[in-house]
């Protein structure tokens, strides 16, 4: 085939995507969003990703965390509302301080970052914040914005696995470091991810005051040394504290209202 014939092949399959693609109306900010996958595409991507990094990765589904794993990650996954998600939590053996949550539901925590977490309430805090990234649809919208038509055309009838794209597609699910490509997320999905999450960990019967003891923890981090890899793509700071603080007393409410106040939990 030749260049020319290539390249109008390219162009009507973009038009054809961009017009199966919608603007879609996310139902938790009501923001109306250009999204060229689809929530099964990002889904299936989601649960490929995830089996590949499980695969490759030691678990450490015999301690004690495990079990506090499952018991968060479930009361939040209840209050997301999200029937298409199959949720899965797993607690990874790493020293990584990272966590994140594929599209699809699937969770991983690593072991290094449990010290940090501290307690059942702040395991809540970062669970909020990244299922939020996944209800919120943050991978897709980046597979969108920041990679490209031209990547998503790569996919089209294409798994994960086979996919020229892979360790750009698991950056974008929220894998980071995990895949050695690190991509952050922008600052109005960090915003996002904190507004909502502390919401879920609120409405799952955690105290959100513990959310804002996580993350000047978190930024304490910054303090020394290297930044570790949840860093590397969660940027911490000043503003996302006091951001936090201006939501604590309608958070607080929300807690107060929750089928059960569950407090800081167990310790870690
Ligand atoms: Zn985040």
């Amino acid at each position: 085939m030749s260049n020319k014939e290539n390249m109008k092949k390219i162009i009507l399959l973009s038009i054809s995507i961009l017009s199966l693609s919608s603007c879609v109306t996310l139902p938790e900010t009501g923001q109306k969003k250009l999204l060229l996958t689809s929530v099964d595409q990002e889904n299936q991507m989601g649960t490929e990703g995830y089996k590949e990094v499980l695969t490759k990765s030691k678990l450490a589904n015999k301690l004690p965390a495990y079990n506090v794993l499952q018991r968060v990650g479930s009361r939040i996954a209840a209050v997301t509302g999200q029937s298409d998600f199959k949720w899965e939590y797993n607690l990874i053996e790493d020293k990584q301080l990272n966590a994140w949550c594929m599209p699809g539901g699937k969770i991983a925590v690593y072991t290094g970052i449990l010290p940090m977490m501290k307690t059942e309430a702040g395991m809540a805090a970062v669970l909020g914040h990244e299922v939020a990234h996944a209800t919120l649809r943050h991978s897709g919208q980046r597979m969108t914005q920041q990679l490209g038509t031209q990547m998503v055309l790569g996919l089209a009838g294409m798994s994960l696995n086979n996919s020229p794209y892979q360790k750009e597609l698991m950056a974008a699910m929220g894998a980071g470091a995990t895949v050695g490509f690190i991509l952050p997320y922008g600052r109005s999905h960090e915003t996002e991810a904190d507004m909502i999450g502390l919401k879920y960990m609120a409405e799952a019967g955690y105290d959100p005051r513990e959310a804002l003891e996580f993350w000047k923890r978190f930024a304490k981090v910054t303090e020394g040394g290297a930044p570790p890899e949840f860093l590397s793509t969660h940027p911490g700071g000043a503003t996302r504290i006091r951001n936090i603080q201006k939501q604590m007393k309608t958070m607080t409410k929300v807690y107060q209202q929750a089928a059960q106040q569950h407090g800081a939990g167990e310790n870690l």
